[in-house]
C-alpha cells in the first residue's frame, strides 16, 4: 500500500465472526496506517463510497443485499477506480475467479486468511490498480498525442492486420480504425509509384523482422478508401515484444501533394519564362543540344528563328508595361500557332523570341514559317478593347551550316536578326547571305505559282515509252513545262517541291491529268495509235481526300478509257499510311488504272510492300544507267532489279536510257520497256504527234541473256 499518509479501506461484511476477525488482522502491527471503516450491507456500503474516498474495499459475496457478482457490480458501480479485493467461502473460488474477470483485484478464501496474506493481498491490489491507472493514463496520453500530431500513423500487428490508426491516418486512408481494425494493411494502405503505376508491396513486411527503419520509394501515391490519389512520403518501424520477437510495425505517412507541387512548380519556373509560360533560355539550351544530335543522326537540319519586335520599346513606354506585358503574351500564341508541337517557342526576355525548328529538310522550310510568323505577329492583337499593331524582325541561322552548337546558333541567329532590322524590319534574314537569295526565289516562285495556271504558263510535254521486245512506243509520260514570265522555263524539280508545301500541288496536278487524259482521248480520236498515258501524282496529292473522286470525274469528263492512264508514284507514298493506301490503290486497281513506283531503287530498300501492294509496274531510276556503262560488277543492281520484277510479275521500266550500249543491255536482260533521250526526248504535243505516227523504233537485235539463278533466288525473298 502507498506509504506515507493512511489508507482508508472499507469492509462490507455481515458476518460479526468474519468481521472480527478481519479487524483484529488489520490492526496487527503491521497495518499500523490503515483506517477501516465497516458495513455490513452493500446499501450502506454504497452510502460510504459516496460520500468519501475509499483507497480499498474488501468484499464479502455473501451479504443480505447483495450476492456474488452482484456486490462486485455494484461495488465497481459505486466506486470504480478503488481497488477491490473480495471474500468468499471454501467452496465458492470459481465464484472468486468471475469476480476478477469483473474488475476485481484479487480474492480471499475465508477460513484460509491469516494477517500477512491478508496484507500482502491488500497492498498487491492497490499497486496494481495504481499501475493500471497509470497505464491507462500513459495510454490517453499516447493516443491524445498520436490524435494531435498532422502525421498519419498506422499499426499493425505480426501478420499484418492493422491494429491503430490516429485520426490523421483515419482522415488520409478514408478507413476509421474500427472499420479499419483486423483488416489485412494492403486494404488500407494501397500504394503505388508514381512513376511507373506500378502498385508496390506493403512496406510493411520488408519490415517487420528488422532492425531498422524503412521508407518507401519517393513518388509514393496513396489510393484512398474513395479511389482519389494523394503523394506520400513515409517510414515504417519494426515494434519488437520484451524478447526482441517482432510483433508488428508503425507506420508514419505524411500528405506531401504541396510540397511535392511546390517542387515541380520551382522546377518548371527554373526552365520557363514566368510571363508567358514559354522555355526560358536555358531549356532552349538543351532543346536546341537534343535536336542537333537527333538532326545528326537523322540527317537533317535545325533551324533558329531570332526574333525581336519591331518598335516594342516605344509601346511599353507609351502605354505601360502591363498592357506591354499582355502583347508580348498575345504574341507568344500567335508564334506558337505557326510552329509543330515539336518546335520549340521560348522567351529569352524583354521582346526577344527564339524559335527552334527540328528535324528540317531543307533551310527555305525554315523561311516558311519566318514568313508565317511574321504574318501572325503583325494581325492586330486585341488588348484591353484596343486593336494594338507589332511586327517583328527574324535572324534565322541553320544547323549544320552556321554552327554546330546552341551558343554558335544563336549568336549567328542573332546576328542575322540585326541584318533583318538593317533591311526595314518586319522582314526575315539568313546569316548566309546565299541562303537569302535562294529564299527570296523561292518566295517569288511561290508567288509566281499561283498566278501561273490563271496565266496559262504551265504545259505538258510527253515522252515515249519504247517496248524493248518490239520496239514500239507502247505509252508517254506526261511531264510538266513551266515558262516563268520573266525567268523563262523552269524545271519542274525547281517548283514541284515548293508548290507541294504551300498546297498549290493540287490544281496544278489536276490540271496535269486533265490535259494528259485529254490530249491521249484526242490522239486516239485522231487514229493515231492507242497508247497509255503515266501521270505522275505527288504524296500530297495522293493523300489529298479528294483524290480518287478528282481521278475518276476527270476520266469520265474526258472519257478516257480507264485502262489507258497509269499513274506514277514514289516509294514514299507507298510507305507511309500503309492501310489506307493500300485501300487507295485497291479501288484505283478495281477501276482499271494502272500502277507504277517511280524511281524505283532510290528511296526506302524495303521491298515488302511491293508484295502487299496492288502494283502493275517498276521504274528503274535513272541513276542506275550509269551503272551499266560502267565496271560489269556494278551492272548487278540493275540486273537484280529486273529478276526480282520478273519474279514479282511486274512490268519493268527503265528511265534515262541514254545511250544505244543501255538499251541493248536492258534488251539482253529482258527487262520490258525504257524511256529516255536514246529514244526520245519529252516533247510538245505536236511533235510527239508525229513520232506517234511512225508508231515504233528501230531496235538493234540483241540476243537475250539467261536471267542469273542466283537472282532469282534474291527475288523470291521478296
Ligand atoms: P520523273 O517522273 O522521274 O521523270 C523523269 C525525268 O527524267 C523527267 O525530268 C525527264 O525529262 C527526265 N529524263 C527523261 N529521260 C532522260 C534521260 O535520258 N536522261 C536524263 N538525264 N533525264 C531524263 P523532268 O521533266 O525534269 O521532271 C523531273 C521530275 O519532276 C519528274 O521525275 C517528276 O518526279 C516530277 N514531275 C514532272 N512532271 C510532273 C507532274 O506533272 N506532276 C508531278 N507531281 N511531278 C512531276
Ligand atoms: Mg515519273
Ligand atoms: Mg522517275
Amino acid at each position: 500500500m502507498r506509504s506515507g499518509s493512511n489508507k482508508r479501506l472499507l469492509l462490507v461484511e455481515d458476518n460479526p465472526g468474519d468481521a472480527r476477525l478481519l479487524r483484529e488482522m488489520l490492526s496487527d502491527e503491521g497495518a499500523h496506517n490503515i483506517d477501516l471503516t465497516h458495513v455490513e450491507s452493500m446499501t450502506q456500503g454504497e452510502v460510504h463510497l459516496s460520500g468519501k474516498v475509499f483507497d480499498l474495499i474488501l468484499l464479502d459475496l455473501g451479504l443480505p443485499d447483495a450476492q456474488g457478482l452482484d456486490a462486485v457490480r455494484r461495488a465497481h458501480i459505486a466506486a470504480p477506480r478503488v481497488p477491490l479485493v473480495v471474500l468468499t467461502g471454501l467452496d465458492d473460488e470459481s465464484m472468486a475467479s468471475q469476480a476478477l474477470k469483473e474488475g476485481a483485484q484479487d480474492y480471499l478464501i475465508k477460513g484460509q486468511i491469516e494477517t500477512r496474506g491478508l496484507l500482502r493481498a491488500l497492498r498487491y491490489s492497490v499497486e496494481r490498480k495504481n499501475m493500471e491507472e497509470a497505464l491507462f493514463v500513459e495510454r490517453e496520453l499516447a493516443q491524445i498525442t498520436l490524435n494531435c500530431i498532422g502525421d498519419a500513423v498506422a499499426c499493425t500487428d505480426s501478420l499484418g492486420n492493422v491494429t491503430f490508426l490516429n485520426l490523421a491516418a483515419e482522415k488520409m486512408t478514408g478507413w476509421p480504425l474500427r472499420e479499419a481494425s483486423g483488416r489485412p494493411v494492403e486494404d488500407i494502405f494501397s500504394i503505388f509509384d508514381a512513376t511507373n503505376r506500378r502498385v508496390l508491396p506493403s512496406p510493411l513486411e520488408a519490415t517487420v523482422g528488422k532492425n531498422r527503419t524503412g521508407h518507401l520509394p519517393p513518388n509514393c501515391i496513396l489510393v484512398r478508401r474513395d479511389g482519389s490519389e494523394i503523394p506520400i512520403e513515409d517510414s515504417i518501424a519494426a515494434i519488437h515484444d520484451r524478447d526482441g520477437v517482432p510483433c508488428g510495425a508503425v507506420t508514419i505517412f505524411r500528405d506531401v501533394s504541396i510540397a511535392r507541387a511546390m517542387a515541380v512548380e520551382k522546377a518548371h519556373a527554373a526552365e520557363h519564362d514566368f510571363l508567358t509560360g514559354l522555355p526560358n533560355r536555358m531549356l532552349l539550351n538543351d532543346r536546341i543540344s537534343q535536336a542537333i544530335e537527333l538532326g545528326k543522326r537523322h540527317g537533317k537540319r535545325v533551324a533558329l528563328l531570332f526574333l525581336d519586335l519591331d518598335g516594342f520599346k516605344h509601346t511599353n513606354d507609351s502605354l505601360g508595361h502591363p498592357v506591354g506585358d499582355m502583347l508580348l503574351k498575345s504574341v507568344s500564341k500567335r508564334i506558337l500557332r505557326c510552329v509543330r508541337v515539336s518546335d520549340t517557342v521560348s522567351r529569352q526576355g524583354g521582346d526577344e523570341f527564339v524559335v527552334l525548328l527540328s528535324e528540317v529538310e531543307k533551310a527555305e522550310d525554315a523561311a516558311i514559317t519566318a514568313g508565317r510568323i511574321l504574318e501572325a505577329v503583325a494581325e492586330a492583337h486585341s488588348i484591353g478593347g484596343d486593336d494594338l499593331h507589332v511586327t517583328t524582325s527574324i535572324g534565322l541561322s541553320v544547323y549544320p551550316d552556321d554552327g554546330e552548337d546552341a551558343e554558335t546558333l544563336i549568336k549567328n541567329a542573332d546576328t542575322a536578326m540585326y541584318q533583318a532590322k538593317d533591311n526595314g524590319r518586319q522582314t526575315y534574314r539568313f546569316f548566309k547571305p546565299d541562303m537569302n537569295v535562294r529564299a527570296v526565289e523561292r518566295q517569288s516562285i511561290e508567288e509566281s505559282l499561283r498566278r501561273a495556271l490563271q496565266g496559262q504558263e504551265f504545259a505538258l510535254h510527253y515522252q515515249p515509252k519504247v517496248n524493248l521486245r518490239t520496239g514500239e512506243i507502247t505509252g508517254a509520260e506526261a511531264l510538266i513545262r513551266w515558262t516563268h514570265p520573266i525567268r523563262g522555263p523552269l524545271s519542274p524539280d525547281r517548283f514541284i517541291p515548293i508548290a507541294e508545301d504551300c498546297g498549290l500541288i493540287l490544281p496544278i496536278g489536276r490540271w496535269v491529268l486533265r490535259e494528259a487524259c485529254r490530249q491521249t482521248k484526242a490522239w486516239a480520236d485522231a487514229g493515231l495509235p492507242v497508247i497509255t498515258i503515266a501521270v505522275n501524282i505527288s504524296a500530297i496529292e495522293f493523300r489529298d481526300e479528294n483524290f480518287l473522286d478528282g481521278v475518276f470525274n476527270i476520266l469520265k469528263e474526258t472519257g478516257l478509257d480507264p485502262k489507258l492512264l497509269e499513274l506514277e508514284l514514289t516509294e514514299s507514298v507507298l510507305m507511309k499510311g500503309a492501310d489506307s493506301t493500300e485501300m487507295a490503290l485497291k479501288t484505283l486497281r478495281k477501276r482499271g488504272i494502272q500502277l507504277a513506283v517511280d524511281d524505283f531503287g532510290t528511296g526506302y530498300s524495303s521491298l515488302s510492300y511491293l508484295r502487299k501492294f496492288s502494283i502493275d509496274a517498276l521504274k528503274i531510276d535513272q541513276s542506275f544507267m550509269t551503272q551499266i556503262t560502267a565496271t560489269p560488277e556494278e551492272t548487278t543492281i540493275v540486273t537484280a532489279m529486273i529478276s526480282m520484277g520478273r519474279s514479282l510479275k511486274l512490268r519493268i521500266v527503265a528511265e534515262g536510257v541514254e545511250t544505244q550500249e543501255q538499251a541493248a543491255f536492258l534488251q539482253a536482260h529482258q527487262c520490258d520497256e525504257a524511256q529516255g533521250y536514246y529514244f526520245s526526248r519529252p516533247l510538245p504535243p505536236e511533235r510527239f504527234a508525229t513520232l506517234l505516227e511512225a508508231r515504233s523504233f528501230q531496235l538493234v537485235e540483241v540476243p537475250a541473256l539467261p536471267a542469273d539463278p542466283a537472282l532469282k533466288v534474291i527475288a523470291s525473298r521478296y
